[in-house]
């Protein structure tokens, strides 16, 4: 099939999460399995600085942002995998610091950036050779393309993929001006939610085929716990919407040729483990010992289960354990974790920044990682921690519920510590039980190796999208 993959991250050259990881790993896979596949994303300045080879091509694009015609010119590059990327260069859209916003908050244009960018995607399928038959959206940043095809009656067929419901792209009625679709689409089958512009609805409703990226949030999201106000806008369109378990990509994270640990290791000789706690111990200037670490590797958001994390934090160290955390976001968490560590030092290390080399020295050298997500659509860091016998330690939700085995104290099955329900209690009692396994040398071995052995393959979730795919085709 021809498709392509529109997208507003793209790792290593614009991440801020897990989408970035996704664009840059399921175009590749698909691609290995015979398809031709494009990568299409805004010319970030992130991607000029870190991109090489971009080749200037003469195409430009101009559209319509309600009366005033804008134009963007199109590069093209080679990613780091050998997928085709176009690049849609605006710089007074896309030439900022950050992908979204500051600090302070987001950037107070987002509609007019993205709704471009969506209608740049739809004009660039008509240019390229092979003719896409498939677009595949992901998030909000691209949910208007669907709409666009429809009113414009073009022969592609979407697909949308929902990586997190929590970011809608929700805005005010009047910038449904810049979108340029008939004045009908603004309505609740259309691109309208309460009076607003919402692009996430509008890539739900308008999509041919809509995805998520695990089997449980696709269940989740339409229940009112989950479901951020479009539960039931997801419960109409249950038909066509499905989960895919993402992927996790083991020539990047593989401890047996991992380029950023101090020492590799595999099932084969775990002993390089040590070597890496001891590295990550010292990296964060704390004492060397035999107590455990528990790991941290997020965004510092309320999704995440800080609020229980900081509500056990005094416990946790109160024992002979030590907490060391990568992470940036929210001021609240930044200033309360900064705090914490000043006044505890020895037992938590602390670093605000995002930092490869150290996600990777956390997630190898840690003995535990801590994850307990509010919610999760699927989540990276429990399959790259378990890939390094790390055994995660999760809230039983979303893909951290497909994809880690609860350790069970019997069998001895298991690659990892769920806990429900989201309370503090429960949370405190996984971490209990991890301690206990902590405790017992072999039993901890053989929780690692079982770890280290799940796989969680791009090509099976590449599969899932061929099947998606060939659904969307179908008339
Ligand atoms: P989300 O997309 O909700 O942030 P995921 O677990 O799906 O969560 O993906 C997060 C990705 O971002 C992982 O690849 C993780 O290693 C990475 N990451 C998160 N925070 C940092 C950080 N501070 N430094 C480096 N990498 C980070």
């Amino acid at each position: 099939m021809n498709i392509l993959f529109a997208a507003s991250e793209l790792s290593p050259y614009a991440k801020t999460g897990g989408l970035g990881d996704v664009s840059a790993a399921l175009p590749a896979a698909l691609r290995a399995r015979g398809h031709s596949v494009s990568v299409v994303l805004p010319y970030y300045r992130s991607a000029r600085q870190l991109l090489e080879n971009v080749t200037a091509t003469d195409l430009s694009i101009t559209v319509p942002m309600g009366a005033v015609p804008h134009t963007a010119r199109i590069h093209t590059a080679v990613t780091d995998r050998g997928v085709r990327l176009y690049l849609v260069e605006k710089e007074e859209y896309y030439d900022r610091s950050n992908l979204y916003g500051t600090a302070t908050g987001d950037y107070s244009d987002n509609a007019s950036r993205f709704i471009f960018f969506s209608k740049v995607v739809v004009e660039l399928g008509k240019y390229i050779r092979p003719v896409p038959q498939i677009l595949h959206l992901n998030d909000w940043q691209t949910g208007l393309v669907p709409a666009i095809v429809r009113a414009q009656r073009l022969p592609y067929r979407t697909v949308f993929t929902i990586h997190n419901l929590a970011f809608q792209g929700s805005f005010w009625a009047f910038d449904f001006d810049l979108t340029n679709l008939p004045g009908e689409y603004f309505s609740p089958p259309g691109v309208e939610f309460y009076g607003r512009l919402n692009l996430m609805k509008a890539g739900i409703n308008l999509a041919h085929q809509v995805t998520t990226v695990s089997p449980r949030y696709s269940r989740e999201i339409q229940t009112l716990e989950f479901g951020c106000g479009l539960d039931g806008v997801l419960r109409e369109n249950a038909h066509k919407l499905s989960g895919i378990m993402n992927g996790a990509d083991y020539t990047k994270w593989n401890p047996a040729t991992d380029e950023y640990l101090a020492q590799n290791f595999s099932t084969r000789a775990l002993a390089g483990k040590e070597a890496c706690k001891k590295a990550l111990l010292s990296a964060f200037k704390l004492p060397a010992g035999d107590g455990p670490v528990l790991g941290m590797v997020s965004r510092l958001a309320n999704q995440k289960g800080f609020d229980l994390v900081t509500s056990l934090m005094d416990e946790l160290i109160a024992q002979d354990v030590r907490v060391i955390i990568l992470g940036s976001g929210d001021s609240f968490y930044e200033d309360y974790f900064r705090e914490f560590a000043r006044k505890h030092p020895g037992k938590v290390g602390i670093k605000i920044a995002f930092s490869e080399t150290l996600a990777h020295e956390i997630v190898a050298g840690s003995d535990f990682l801590l994850m307990p997500s509010v919610f999760e659509p699927c989540g990276l860091t429990q399959l790259y921690a378990m890939a390094n016998g790390t055994p995660p330690i999760v809230h039983e939700t979303g893909g951290l519920a497909d994809s880690v085995e609860n350790y069970n104290e019997h069998t001895g099955q298991g690659t990892g510590f769920k806990f429900a329900p989201y309370e503090t209690n429960a949370l405190r009692k996984a971490v209990q039980r991890a301690l206990a396994v902590y405790a017992d040398k072999p039993k901890l071995e053989a929780l690692r190796l079982a770890a280290m052995s799940k796989r969680f393959s791009w090509d099976g979730a590449a599969a899932g999208y061929e099947r998606v795919y060939e659904k969307a085709m179908t008339p």
